[in-house]
């Protein structure tokens, strides 16, 4: 019985786990970290074209059905652990001697901090094909000035190129989930976009234009405590500095605007 809180959903078409490994270009020199493989239905296939895969499951209810569905397969390693505890640096020299690529339909409940742990493993991860609800794919894809566009937007697309493979209906899934999914392909750069001087800086910025929406940038940088006691001379002197519009409202701003305004900002 699949367990709800784990975000437990099994795909049971084929057409997305084809999408997947043809976006992953899988083949038999990858080794391949598969999160959250449940029952096992993609897990067998990454196991036909790739040289490696280690599929990591919190739900111990159903490692034995997993070890079940791969048993015909050698080059298959399960580890029963929780994806966010796992070292991965410590995992790539145990298991694959070699950078890796990421494969996987996530569970929901822990979208971002998964997101988030590929990016900032992104020295040894080549690509990451994974399923998220479709709001969080185009939370992941989006440009400045919508809605959808925030700080993961930010955090994501600064350090990788994302795009969304494919739209994948509720009934795809048994138990269906509340919301449609897509796949999405993070290339990781081995570049950040921009180069930035002080990234927790740039990030405070990128959180105080955000804070607020429909604020102009110059009022979230004003409110909020990013540089207590900053009197709003020195802001527009900055903004004007970094060709930026003070009447413009902060999500409107890309992320070389805000790497170029944090540069400002700084000296
Ligand atoms: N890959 C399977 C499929 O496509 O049918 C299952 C995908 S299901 C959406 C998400 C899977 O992630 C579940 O098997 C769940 O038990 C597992 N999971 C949930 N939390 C986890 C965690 N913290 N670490 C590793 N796996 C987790």
């Amino acid at each position: 019985k699949a367990d709800k809180r784990l975000g437990q959903h099994f795909l049971t078409d084929e057409d997305p786990i084809h999408a997947m490994l043809n976006a992953a270009g899988i083949h038999r020199k990858d080794c391949v970290l598969e999160i959250g493989p449940g029952l096992g239905v993609l897990t067998v296939k990454l196991c036909e074209k790739a040289g490696k895969v280690v599929a990591v499951e919190k739900g111990r209810n159903l490692i034995p059905v997993l070890k079940s569905t791969t048993r015909d397969f050698k080059n298959i390693c399960i580890i029963e652990e929780d994806v966010l505890k796992l070292d991965l640096e410590l995992l790539k020299e145990q298991y694959f001697n070699s950078d890796f690529k990421v494969v996987a339909n996530l569970p929901y409940y822990i979208t971002s901090p998964i997101v988030m742990k590929i990016v900032e493993n992104r020295s040894m991860i080549k690509v990451a094909v994974v399923m998220v609800q479709k709001e969080v794919a185009h939370r992941l894809t989006a440009l400045p000035g919508g809605k959808d566009y925030g700080i993961l937007s930010i955090a994501v697309q600064l350090y990788a190129d994302v795009d969304i493979v494919c739209e994948v209906g509720r009934e795809a899934f048994i138990p269906p989930p509340k919301v449609d999914s897509a796949v999405v392909r993070i290339l990781l750069r081995q570049e950040p976009r921009v180069m930035l001087e002080d990234e927790a800086l740039f990030f405070k910025v990128v959180e105080a234009a955000f804070g607020e929406r429909r604020k102009t940038i110059r009022n979230s940088l004003k409110g909020r405590l990013v540089f207590p006691g900053i009197s709003l001379d020195k802001i527009d002197a900055a903004l004007e500095q970094a060709g930026i519009d003070p009447t413009r409202r902060g999500e409107t701003l890309s992320i070389k605007e805000f790497a170029r305004l944090t540069a400002v900002l700084r000296h």
